[in-house]
């Protein structure tokens, strides 16, 4: 045995760089070489990568090499003298300087207020659920196989990226990709998946999640914080190894309290998964207005901002980051001067916030006595206290496909009799309009439904439930039971003609006597259509004879009336809420339901805009759900104006040819009618 004490002298510390040279020095020898602190406090195999970064030895750490063996001299010299050369350390130094961060700005859409500096953490597009599958004995093998075979592709990726980073940044600008490849190669780890695997009998996708997720928290309680960082490294290759085994990816669920999550696009399985309560922001890549991440964060009152391009590929967890959805500006390593900015900045948003009233509740009154109701849209029970606390009039929307986001397979009856129980407890004597799971699109429930060539023409919503009766028999029976507990009403999702409405009708008024057979408590439940797409627009009066009520969906009338994928940020440009086609099919819609004599509630993202409300009401709206947080600026603005202003105003938009005729146009009456009322921010941006 031969042994000896080195100091850690670089600048970095023992970081991934390093600790990488240290560990392929350490695989040259036959023997065991460990180091340890020389106050008893840690110690490493320093042939393994993950065992040397645990050390946590930052600059000026003392360590005692120990090596065994017939090498064992040549072992300890090799290592004395990389500590010695302190790791190369001018270009160390040098790589220091060319890796300080730069301050990275980035344009988006904001789609949810607020100012926020914190903390990255990456999310990758998880739209899919690592499952826990039970493995037989005889199976082990199997996925022991599998998992070699995703570790060898994994490695043969990774050592294409390090020799194309070589050759086109340089060899000190791949080590990274070094360190990966150590990581992937380190028998610690791959022994710890395989003895998961066999002992736990478990798949070889949940084996490599759970020794990866408890790696990362061991590493996000290491105090060095660039080394703590390097959790963001083992996390790519974590995901790496997933993707190689079955697509699978990584999920997150105790975030820091300032995390702020940057992701490719966010779905909304992701975002359940999610301990919501610390997210700070999203900042995606993708995404549009009426993206479903867009609605969440702004049901949540979280800040965020999408459309932002490449924002993704630059950040790293743990990057300093400022989102300011008011400018819809991300700005990554903030300087000094930039971050103290933003600080006043937010604590004077917090100020004027504190000042907002949110008191009054229920409907509001237009200058000339016209009543509208305001109710509330909600996908999450995270939103429940904001139907109370912005004094919303019930549920007026309740997207229940949202219940199936985070364990990704369907509710028993039970399960969802207590959910809807709840929602109309919550909802309290206005009731709440529960819709039939609108799967499919880019909506939730992507392990339920096959992929699809173009799911948004798709199976789905009404299309998935008449395909997949038993699906849509089980929810709607739990519905009928849940509204003996307070008052529900149906309604049925992306009805295109008469036809959905009576093939639903059918199914339900069968599970309706059955539940009478079967002496079970039910309450009386309305069913309506929500109208969504042209062709209810077209036979609005048809449907509007066989449905007690409407439900104006303008986020998907929008996109499937221009041909529009809302959740795409390219063609965010042509996603026009204000189009002359799309206003006329509203008010054709609205005076519809009034010649039926039925009530029509809007409830897409038009509605929780206070502009565009205004419109809503001139077109003949008096029924409007929105986002909780939306319902005081709503009614502050409705509170404000002469419904016959607005109707006035809606005539002449109606009579456009193009939306930025529209826009130029309410932006002017708007402007010289209610002065007080709207800011410039609060109208429809001028278009260069
Ligand atoms: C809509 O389409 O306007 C709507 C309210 O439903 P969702 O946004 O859930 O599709
Ligand atoms: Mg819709």
């Amino acid at each position: 045995m031969v042994e000896l004490t080195v100091t850690v002298t670089n600048s970095l510390g023992l970081h991934a760089r390093a600790a990488a040279q240290l560990v392929r020095t350490a695989n040259r020898f036959q023997r065991s070489v460990r180091l340890e602190r020389t106050d008893g406090s840690a110690r490493a195999d320093a042939k393994s990568i993950l065992s040397v970064l645990m050390l946590a030895a930052s600059r000026g750490t003392a360590l005692r090499a120990v090596a065994e063996g017939d090498d064992e001299q040549e072992a300890i010299a090799a290592l004395s003298n990389i500590f010695e050369d302190g790791f190369k350390e001018v270009s160390e130094r040098q790589h220091q300087v060319t890796a300080e961060p730069r301050e990275m700005k980035w344009t988006g859409l904001g789609v949810s207020e607020g100012l926020v500096l914190g903390r990255v953490l990456k999310l990758h597009n998880g739209t899919r659920h690592v499952y826990r599958a039970h493995i037989e004995d005889a199976d082990s093998e199997r996925e022991l196989k599998r998992f070699r075979a995703a570790a060898r592709l994994a490695r043969r990726q990774l050592l294409a990226i390090k020799a194309r980073a070589e050759e086109q940044l340089g060899k000190d600008h791949a080590f990274i990709f070094d360190a990966h490849l150590l990581f992937l190669e380190d028998q610690k780890l791959s022994n710890e998946i395989e003895n998961y695997i066999t002992r736990e009998h478990s798949n070889a996708e949940w084996a490599v999640k759970v020794v990866g997720d408890r790696l990362l928290s061991v590493y996000a309680e290491i105090k060095d914080d660039y080394l703590r960082e390097r959790g963001s490294d083992i996390e790519d290759v974590i995901h790496r190894v997933l993707v190689a085994l079955s697509g699978e990816r990584p999920q997150y669920r105790n975030l820091s309290e300032d995390a702020v999550i940057v992701a490719e696009d966010l779905l909304p399985s992701a975002v359940a998964e999610l301990d919501l309560q610390h997210a700070r922001a999203i900042a995606t890549d993708a995404g549009g207005w009426t993206s479903h991440t867009a609605i969440i964060a702004r049901g949540l009152g979280i800040s965020a901002i999408v459309g932002l391009g490449d924002l993704y590929q630059h950040a790293r967890t743990g990057d300093e980051i400022v989102v300011d959805s008011f400018k819809g500006e991300v700005i990554l390593h903030p300087s000094s001067a930039t971050i103290e900015k933003y600080r006043t900045e937010a604590a004077r948003l917090a100020e004027t916030r504190a000042t907002e009233p949110t008191k009054e509740c229920g409907s509001v009154r237009t200058q000339d006595g016209m009543e509208i109701i305001l109710r509330a849209n909600v996908e999450f029970p995270a939103e429940f206290d904001g139907v109370r606390k912005f004094g919303a009039q019930g549920i007026g929307l309740y997207r229940s496909e949202f219940l199936l986001a985070r364990p990704g397979v369907m509710l028993s009856e039970e399960e969802q009799y207590k959910a809807y129980s709840e929602v109309a407890k919550l909802a309290g004597t206005n009731g709440a309009f529960v819709r039939l799971f609108d799967l499919g699109g880019d909506k939730v429930g992507d392990s339920l439904i096959e992929s699809e060539r173009n799911p948004a023409l798709g199976l789905r919503a009404i299309r998935f439930g008449l395909t997949h009766e038993s699906v849509m028999r089980t929810q709607v029976r739990a519905i009928m039971r849940a509204a003996a507990k307070g008052r529900l009403d149906i309604v049925l999702p992306m009805i295109a003609d008469v036809g959905d409405v009576l093939r639903a009708q059918k199914i339900i008024s069968e599970e309706r006597s059955k539940l009478e057979s079967e002496r079970k408590e039910r309450g009386p439940v309305r069913i309506g259509a929500m109208i969504e797409v042209p062709s209810a627009v077209l036979t609005a009066e048809k449907i509007a004879l066989t449905v007690e009520f409407f439900q104006l969906g303008t986020n998907d009338l929008v996109q499937y009336l221009l041909a529009v994928d809302r959740s795409n940020d390219k063609v965010a440009d042509w996603f026009r809420s204000l189009h002359p086609a799309v206003l006329q099919s509203i008010a054709r819609t609205l005076e519809a339901a009034r010649e039926a004599n039925i009530p029509a509630i809007v409830c897409g993202e038009m509605a929780s805009t206070p502009a565009y409300s205004v419109l809503l009401v001139g077109l003949g709206a008096t029924d409007l759900s929105m986002t909780p947080s939306s319902i005081p600026r709503v009614r502050r603005v409705l509170a404000g104006i002469d419904s016959r202003d607005a109707s006035s105003i809606a005539a002449q938009c109606l009579q456009c040819e193009t939306a930025d005729e529209v826009e130029d146009l309410v932006r002017e009456q708007f402007n010289s009618r209610w002065p007080d009322l709207f800011t410039p921010r609060s109208l429809p941006a001028r278009r260069s």
